[in-house]
Order: C-alpha cells, then structure tokens, then sequence
C-alpha cells in the first residue's frame, strides 16, 4: 500500500503546474516510501491520519482516498484533464519491483526467506566520497562502518570518464590510496577500507580507465552510466564489461530509475551466464531510486550461478543503510547467503579481489 500511494504521488507530481506543488508531492511520496510500518497502521481511530513529516493536507486527502477506495479519485481525474495520460501510463510501467522501506523491513522479519540476514552482512562495496560526489570522508566511512558493525567498506568514487559526478583523477587517486593507507593503518584489526572506483561502461562495453589503471585498484566496479536511454539489444556491451580484465563488479546493472528511465535491455540470462564464468559479483544497489537489478531478476541470476555483491551506492553516512535494500532484495530473490561476496570473512573477500586484478 505504501509504494502504491507514493506511486499516485509521483503521478500528481508530475502534472503540477507549479514547481513548489510538483515539489510538495514528490516529498510527500518519499516520505511515504520512507516510512517503516505500513500506513494503515497510522489511520486514527477517528479515521483521520497520524501527523507525518512532510505530508500536507492535500497529499493526506490522496492517501485516505486511496486507503478507502483503492484508488484516488482526485489524482486520477487530474490525470485525465492534464491531457498527460500517455506520459503517466509511461512513468507508471517504471515503477515495478520497488520496495518501500516497510517492505524492505517486512522482508528481515520473515522468517520463510532464506536469504542474507544483516548479520550476516559484513560490509559495504559501493560508496561514494568526498574524493568524487559525495559528502563522506573517508574516516567518517571507517566509523559508521564499525558503528554499522562492518569489518570492511569499498571506497568506489567514479573514475575520471565521469566528470560529471567529480570523477578522480588517477594522481588525486594515488592521494586518496595513501589516506587508505593511513587509516588502514590506524584502525588495523578493527576494520579494513578497500581501495576502488566505480568506473563507467562506454555504450561500446569497454571501461573507461587504462588496463594498468584497473590494476592500481583492489576493486572494481563497472557500471553502465551513459547511453541508457537507448532501445537497442545491449547484451554484448555488458557482457563485454563482465570479460574485462580487472572489472569484480557489475554495478547498477540496468541502471534504471524510479519512475523516469527502464534502462538497459539485455539478454540477461547471457549476462549473468557470462558472469558466473567471469567470476564477476553482480550487484543489487540499494539506492532507493535504483533497487538494481531486483528481486525479480536477482532470481534468475541465481540460476545462473552468479555471485552477488549487495551495496548502497552510498554518498553520505546516513545513505548507508541503503545496503538494507539491497539485501531485502537478494531474501526476497532467494540469494543463497555464501554467494554474497558482502558476507565472506575480509580475508577470502580481499582473495577474490586478487584473484580477478592484473
Ligand atoms: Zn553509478
């Protein structure tokens, strides 16, 4: 019910004529998806709803609409005169297979699911910086880690192909690997930081860093940021980026978004089949917009054999908790524990990293 409301939400949102409206709305349906318990559960005994930050009078008119009637009258007959039909039918076809956090924490307390647990979940493998778009330092990345109860955290800012979102070059890198270094040295035996990046595939499958670049790096994480938006069959891309010599991770596989962009089509099967034979993680990002892949397709890679990597895709402290998500997803998609690249002890972890650099 939650994701069903934000989903009306986002809707309204986007046939707002005024920006602080279309605003107003798009708040209010992350609040909803935010929430932790089912909104049924804040209706009053007086059939009024519970006070919830940043949901005004008329979103709360929507959600007891729905809540009553399945459905919201209001924002349907908006739809309808907006004349912008087509384009909500679009947006809503975007929405499928995204948890709410509700669901995500509905799926740590069943029990029928045999997937990672949080604890089971040893660290985090993708995260941003201060070094490229992100608002944590490194030393704040080691402590939420420990508070977290992480042993380990891959620091992967976007490489230089990426300008976009602040990619590093390879000296400010070299900088960067020596601060590792240091707090590799200062909290030794509490909790390791894992040198790495995030780098982009080009619409041609290749990555964007040079194969001895890859090789300065303990991790690798390959994702498609460019060229999403096309409808062309992208199998060889992707399975070109999983053969490629250095890669440990398919980042955001189909690098969809919520509601505005399905990203890559692929022969996923090919994909993942290529994957299991790389050796290559696939990931399940957390990043409540991307939830990619999901647990829908997450299954299929099990099928085929694929090692999991279940990450946050992190740009602050706070967002870390986005990895929850991720292993929601990976329970629900039936991930066996062992082959969660997430959950093995730092020592086999930092092996298979070897295993696959130059
Ligand atoms: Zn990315």
């Amino acid at each position: 019910m939650n994701g069903t409301i934000a989903a009306l939400l986002r809707d309204f949102a986007a046939i707002q004529k005024s920006k602080q409206s279309m605003w107003g709305y798009k708040r209010a349906a992350a609040a909803i998806l935010a929430l932790e318990e089912p909104i049924e559960s804040l209706v009053q005994p007086d059939g009024t709803l519970r006070k919830i930050p940043n949901i005004g009078p008329s979103s709360s008119r929507v959600i007891l609409e729905v809540l009553q009637t399945g459905t919201s009258p209001t924002v349907e007959r908006a739809i309808a005169e907006s004349g912008q039909s087509t384009d909500i039918e679009r947006r809503r076809d975007l929405r499928g297979h995204f948890l709410s956090r509700s669901q995500v924490l509905a799926a740590f307390r069943n029990r029928q699911l045999v997937g990672p647990r949080l604890d089971d979940y040893n660290g985090d493998l993708q995260m941003h910086s201060t070094w490229s778009d992100g608002s944590q330092s490194l030393e704040d990345i080691v402590l939420a880690g420990i508070e977290r109860g992480y042993q380990f955290c891959g620091v992967t800012d976007h490489s230089y192909g990426l300008p976009i979102a602040g990619g590093v070059s390879m000296e400010e890198l070299e900088q960067q690997h020596r601060e590792i270094d240091a707090l590799n040295r200062k909290y030794r035996r509490k909790f390791r930081l894992i040198k790495g990046i995030e780098a982009n595939i080009r619409a041609d499958g290749s990555v964007d860093m040079q194969p001895d670049e890859l090789a300065r790096l303990e991790l690798v994480v390959a994702a498609p940021h460019s060229a999403l938006r096309v409808a062309t069959d992208q199998t060889t891309r992707m399975v070109t980026a999983v053969q490629t010599k250095g890669v440990h991770i398919l980042g955001h596989p189909r690098g969809r978004m919520y509601g505005s962009r399905p990203g890559v089509t692929a022969d996923w099967n090919q994909v993942f089949a290529a994957a299991t034979k790389a050796n290559v993680a696939i990931e399940i990002d957390g990043d409540p917009s991307r939830q990619d892949i999901d647990y829908d397709l997450a299954k299929r890679a099990v099928d085929a054999g694929c090692l999991f990597a279940l990450d946050s895709d992190a740009h602050s402290t706070g967002e870390l908790r986005y990895a929850e998500t991720a292993i929601a997803h990976a329970r629900l998609a039936g991930v066996p524990t062992e082959r969660v690249v997430n959950c093995w002890p730092t020592e086999r972890l930092l092996e298979w990293l070897r295993s696959r650099s130059g």
